[in-house]
């Protein structure tokens, strides 16, 4: 039983952060309050020719620190409180990675799996046709999330192309290369937690060659970053879908040519376990990269883990954090974990910008150092106020915005 959405999850770690930092309570009043939000009504002619109706969200939650930044999500259970959470949470990630952005999210309550793909087509566009007056590449610059990938920014991006009259293709990024999109931004996100779990493991001492994962989640985030992790010479013990988890394949890749040809993970010699199973194996790293709330006060006693590197956002309740906390477990938390997505999206919209277009080694280097920088920052700052990982994460994103408010000042 959880008993915390992420939008309590995302306030209270912003209130701790303003504690920890001695900000005052006006500080607090302008950081914990998202600055624009936009819930549209989005028509969509299924193929059949009946007319459904969907709620869109669009939440900028700061802007003080340049144009806002963040995903798109599909997905059922969607709601504009999550989605100002998601929002925030982007608000910090890009602070303390250091991008020139403010944060952002938004959404369709709609299962993408149950649209076929023009009628995926047709929800997208009339989606960015709604929300259409508020993003631009100087504005709000949306992404892939949840549910939603380089297709759907195609169509977004055709859209406000047209409607302005020229290709504009920095209003979103994670396009198709051919449209402008970046090498390096399918894997970042995955790329990006498989350098968090490197890290990790070597702070803690441990060897990465050999290291044992499991992950849950085998989507955009998971899969890359188990591909990755195999990579850089980890084991990968277990990984997990929607429809459960599944251990003892060969490799991450003789598992995936598996789900290729039959869209599952069930390849012959491996055994199944449950997703809570999973989230037990008694292994070196777990990574949740499904979606928020995953880590509970009642799945966190059971975490076997030494390191647990959170690739989806917001996988953690604040119970579930305090338990993995009192067990000496370190998590290396959402808003710096994955961050990898976001700062290839920064690399995307500058070679947007610039119409110069950098090879695959310059944007892996480049995410590396961006990560590796603060990663480090992260590190020392935990080490040196004696707080969690996520404490300083929070205290670094959270401190930047408030310092940029300060310096911009209130207007009037
Ligand atoms: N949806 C991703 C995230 O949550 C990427 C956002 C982006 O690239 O703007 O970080």
């Amino acid at each position: 039983m959880t008993t915390e959405s992420a939008f309590d999850t995302a306030l209270s770690q912003l209130r701790r952060a303003v504690d920890q930092l001695g900000l005052s309570e006006n500080e607090w009043q302008t950081l914990s309050t998202p600055r624009r939000i936009l819930e549209v009504a989005v028509p969509l002619r299924r193929d059949n020719g009946n007319i459904e109706m969907y709620k869109g969200f669009r939440v900028q939650y700061s802007t003080t620190r340049g144009p806002s930044k963040g995903g798109v999500r599909f997905h059922p259970d969607i709601d504009l409180e999550e989605t100002i959470a998601l929002a925030m949470l982007m608000t910090w990630k890009c602070a303390l990675t250091n991008l020139p952005y403010g944060g952002a999210k938004g959404g369709i309550a709609v299962d993408a799996a149950t649209l076929s793909i023009t009628e995926n087509e047709r929800l997208t566009r009339r989606y960015t046709s709604e929300i259409l007056p508020i993003i631009g590449p100087e504005r709000d610059i949306p992404a892939p999330d949840v549910g939603t990938d380089e297709r759907n920014m195609a169509w977004m991006m055709d859209t406000y192309s047209v409607n302005a009259g020229f290709a504009v293709p920095g209003v979103v990024t994670g396009k198709p290369i051919v449209l402008g999109g970046s090498l390096g931004r399918t894997s970042a996100t995955g790329d990006g937690v498989a350098i968090s779990t490197r890290e990790a493991l070597i702070h803690r001492g441990i060897n990465p060659e050999g290291a044992t994962v499991a992950i849950q989640g085998f989507g955009k985030v998971g899969y890359w970053a188990a591909v990755a992790l195999e990579n850089m010479g980890l084991k990968i013990v277990a990984v997990s879908d929607v429809n459960g988890g599944v251990t003892g394949f060969s490799s991450v890749k003789a598992l995936w040519d598996h789900f290729l040809l039959h869209n599952n993970l069930n390849a012959p010699g491996t055994d199944r376990l449950s997703n809570e199973e999973l989230l037990h194996l008694p292994v070196d790293v777990l990574i949740p990269a499904a979606l928020a709330d995953s880590i509970t006060a009642h799945t966190a006693p059971g975490i076997k883990a030494k390191i647990v590197v959170e690739g989806a956002n917001a996988p953690t309740t604040p119970e579930g954090d305090a338990v993995l906390n009192e067990k000496g477990i370190l998590v290396v938390p959402d808003i710096l974990a994955n961050s990898g997505g976001v700062i290839v999206s920064y690399f995307e919209w500058v070679q947007d910008k610039q119409n110069y277009f950098w090879d695959a080694d310059e944007v892996k280097q480049n995410l590396n150092s961006i990560m590796m920088k603060a990663f480090k920052d992260v590190e020392d700052m935990a080490t040196g106020r004696s707080v969690t990982w996520r404490e300083a994460a929070h205290m670094l994103g959270v401190g930047r915005v408030a310092e940029a408010h300060r310096l911009r000042g209130l207007y009037p």
